[in-house]
């Protein structure tokens, strides 16, 4: 048996809207796409949502939209994607990381205030394996300090903190459509926004610079980028997003089945979800038990290949990333929480249609894999 880490869930229905598409002269800057922004939007519970080609795009636009620039520091937890650093050095300024909470792994809002300086100029908090960032909090440190607040809420389309959905918390957002996240368009992304004038200049920044209303094909006002999505996409994500429900509740049984058979192993945390949370799950992570080195992980994944089964180290601390390491000197001990946990998560396959008995092959396996590397 193989079992895969993550498999995308492409229907029939799926297939004919994207050759639907096809057939048509608007590959690009058609219909499609301006119905899966105000669908996205809608969902979403903003006002506004501009597509960009993938969601490392939508962060950049974001930043240059945000006016941060050169020497502008950005408070960010290292645990996490590297897109959501990297997009800060896009615009040379300079990620600022904070620890996280050891629960939720998201940033650790009691940690962020003393990173504050006269050069913050924004949050960018992560809400990380689809589990929401304290977003109340967050909005009240940056309110006090007046900073702009960034969601990168590319693994949480659906969940929910407080009856809210992610990507209305902050100023920005943006979500990622890549094929492992809740609903894929093959590549792409989404800025949201209650703020029209920034989804405005994204849109004009993602299109070559051009002005988005009464300007020539040619002329280009600002500097721009090609980030756009093409229509063959939107009508993917559009059919994707149309059963959203249905896809909710198959991931949720999926992490449920997990959770229940996970109960019977010893030395293995399932995910841990705060109260006034609602996950649209992402990604199934579990963590060893404290004592757990980073070698006794790395037997128990190579167990689980041997098995057939692939899983997942989530995440490495961007601070440890090569080049993070050479440009900012940073090293081990840094980051200690970030660390620590970082070497005792392991992402178990998950995706919309993993049967219960793969659920009960890679739970076996896992529990067997644990006591032969101990
Ligand atoms: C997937 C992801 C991104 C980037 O999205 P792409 O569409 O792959 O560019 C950014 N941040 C986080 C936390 C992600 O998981």
């Amino acid at each position: 048996m193989i079992i895969s880490l993550s498999s995308p869930d492409i229907t029939n229905k799926d297939i004919a809207s994207v050759n639907k598409v096809l057939r048509t002269r608007h590959l690009s800057l058609g219909p499609k796409l301006r119905v899966f922004e105000e669908q996205i939007a809608k969902y979403t519970g903003v006002k506004h949502a501009l597509a960009v080609s993938n969601g490392t795009a939508g962060l950049h636009l974001i930043i240059r939209a945000m006016g941060i620039k050169k020497g502008d520091e950005v408070i960010t937890p290292p645990f996490s994607f590297i897109s959501s650093a990297n997009c800060i050095l896009y615009e040379n300024a300079v990620p600022v990381f904070v620890d996280i909470r050891p629960d939720t792994l998201t940033i650790d809002t009691e940690k962020i205030e003393e990173k504050i300086t006269a050069r913050t100029k924004a949050i960018l908090a992560v809400d990380v394996f689809a589990h929401p960032a304290e977003w109340d909090k967050l909005r009240r440190i940056a309110g006090r300090h007046k900073l702009l607040l960034i969601e990168d809420s590319a693994e949480a389309l659906g969940s929910q903190y407080k009856g809210k959905k992610c990507g209305s918390f902050a100023d920005a957002a943006v979500f990622s459509f890549y094929p492992n996240k809740q609903i894929t368009t093959g590549e792409g992304g989404m800025i949201v926004s209650n703020d029209k004038n920034l989804i405005h200049n994204c849109c004009s920044m993602s299109n070559q610079g051009r002005k988005f209303i009464d300007g020539k094909w040619f002329e280009h006002a600002v500097l721009g980028y090609n980030y756009r999505m093409s229509d063959i996409n939107a009508a993917l994500g559009l059919s994707q997003l149309s059963r959203i429900k249905s896809i909710i509740k198959k991931r949720h049984s999926v992490a449920m089945a997990y959770h229940k058979r996970l109960k019977a192993v010893a030395d293995v945390e399932a995910p841990f979800t705060a109260d006034n949370i609602k996950i649209n799950w992402f990604v199934y992570v579990v963590r060893l038990a404290q004592g757990y080195t980073g070698s006794d992980r790395a037997g128990i994944i190579s167990y689980l290949a041997s098995k057939g089964i692939q899983c997942g180290e989530y995440f490495k601390p961007i601070h440890l990333q090569p080049f993070y390491q050479k440009k900012f000197g940073y090293r081990p001990g840094h980051f200690p929480v970030c660390e620590a946990l970082a070497q005792r998560t392991i992402a178990l396959p998950f995706y919309n249609n993993l049967k219960p008995c793969e659920v009960d092959y890679v739970v076996k396996n896992l529990s067997q894999g644990i006591k032969k590397c101990r």
